[in-house]
């Protein structure tokens, strides 16, 4: 793991943990001692475990932990009133190296592991606040710019990206194009060396709040192909013609700003192309596996998440004389939930271990994202059921947990998309 992201955790912590072995040596852990994978710890959410990691990443997620205690948690009501976090939040999450973990150092970003990343998200998802949009933001739209753009463009962006001054967005949707990407109508022309923008998007994460949006439009209508003629630009808040629309509301990730875009004659220098004209379809096909592992990650962690919260309300809800977790169909229910849900954590680990090595295809990472989601979801369904009616109160952890696993299966590509890349490679000769 980086050494800055290593120094940052052990300032935070006083420093009281003697460094790791050298990432050379990662799955061997200080003191010699065997780590307990998921099914043999005490709670699927704690600590020290899993053999993916080190304790380097324990001493991170500890301070992970502590800031989405302290400075998501006291606020998320408040944020899913408002419909958006505060960029203050932003900000905070800058200082403490929390933002574009897995950008090199040399570009700007913090130069931790893909481990680190998945550790912010992981504690995100156990915090039950799904309101920051960190992950889009730093492993998705920061991961565009560092593998595809300029000198110029990373030194413009990532620093500040890195920082929390600068947040982004990324925009593919549109209102009559999700799915089939092909399909969208959003263009630019060039106009000598520059570009002039025209078209709209829709369901953009972070679209109120961000200050760069990565655009995805048609560059050449005439390709052989409509993915031979797409490109992506870079588009700044400010830009004229550049329009954010409503805050869009949601069933879920109430504290999420999702906004429509719109781009009405945005006149754009030649530097505000991201990579090669016409290789956007390329681009996104490349990036798109780490985004659906990113989901397929949030999804078991959110299923460790509310299977610990039911675990905890059986053992203490009462109905005829005794506590639920002493009925046998309680038991059997909570059998099966942590039996699927850490036979889907092993499968997701070893996704996680495969794309650290840059070598996890797409199909693979298609079915993690397709099977986590749908756990997901009918864990959710399970847990809000042993809840009984409190399960359906918001007030209860669970009830937002149950909301917010439903986009899951939609975004990053719907589940009837991955099962299209996955039997493709399946028939393929
Ligand atoms: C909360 C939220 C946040 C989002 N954030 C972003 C973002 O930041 N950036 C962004 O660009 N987009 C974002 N999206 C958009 C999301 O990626 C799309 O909604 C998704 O890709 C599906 O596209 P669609 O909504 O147009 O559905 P459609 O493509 O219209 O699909 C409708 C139904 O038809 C099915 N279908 C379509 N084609 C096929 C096929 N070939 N075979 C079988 N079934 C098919 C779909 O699976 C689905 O069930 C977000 C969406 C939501 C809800």
């Amino acid at each position: 793991m980086a050494s800055r992201l290593f120094r940052r955790s052990l300032r935070l912590w006083g420093g009281w943990c003697a460094p790791c072995p050298p990432r050379s040596a990662r799955c061997s852990h200080s003191g010699g001692e065997e780590r307990l994978e998921s099914p043999s710890a005490k709670k699927l959410t704690d600590i020290g475990i899993r053999r993916i990691f080190s304790s380097e990443h324990d001493i991170f997620r500890e301070s992970v932990r502590k800031f989405f205690q302290e400075q998501v948690i006291p606020y998320h009501a408040e944020w899913e009133k408002a419909g958006e976090v505060s960029r203050e939040l932003w900000e905070k999450a800058g200082k403490q190296g929390l933002l574009g973990i897995n950008i090199a150092e040399h570009h700007g970003g913090i130069g931790g592991d893909f481990y680190s990343t998945a550790v912010v998200f992981e504690e995100q998802v156990y915090s039950n606040c799904s309101g920051p949009g960190f992950s889009l933001h730093s492993d998705i739209v920061m991961a565009y710019i560092a593998n595809y753009g300029s000198e110029e463009q990373i030194k413009h962006f990532i620093p500040p990206m890195t920082a929390g001054k600068c947040i982004g967005a990324i925009a593919m949707t549109e209102p009559g194009a999700g799915s089939d990407l092909q399909g969208i109508r959003t263009h630019a022309k060039k106009d000598g060396s520059d570009w002039i923008l025209n078209g709209s998007k829709v369901f953009i994460s972070n679209g109120k709040l961000c200050d760069i949006v990565i655009v995805v439009a048609v560059t050449n209508p005439n390709a052989r192909s409509p993915a031979h003629g797409i490109s992506l630009f870079l588009v700044e808040d400010g830009m004229k013609g550049f329009i954010k629309g409503r805050k869009l509301q949601k069933m879920g990730l109430k504290a999420q700003d999702t906004a429509e875009l719109f781009f009405e004659d945005v006149w754009l220098p030649a530097s505000a192309l991201l990579g090669e004209e016409n290789k956007g379809f390329y681009y996104l096909m490349k990036e798109l596996p780490q985004e659906r592992l990113l989901i397929a990650i949030s999804a078991s962690s959110a299923s460790e998440f509310m299977f610990e919260e039911t675990r905890e309300y059986a053992k203490q809800r009462k109905a005829f004389g005794k506590t639920i977790a002493h009925l046998q169909t309680v038991q059997h229910k909570l059998a099966e939930l942590k039996t699927e849900i850490c036979v889907t954590r092993a499968f997701v680990d070893s996704c996680l271990q495969l794309h650290a090595a840059k070598r996890l295809d797409s199909a693979t990472a298609s079915m993690a994202k397709y099977w986590s989601s749908e756990m997901q979801n009918h864990v959710a369904y399970d847990c809000v059921q042993l809840h009984g009616g409190w399960g359906y109160m918001w007030e209860y952890p669970i009830a937002r947990a149950y909301v917010d696993a439903r986009v899951q299966p939609i975004y990053g590509g719907t589940n009837e998309i991955m099962k299209e890349l996955i039997a493709r490679d399946i028939i393929q000769d």
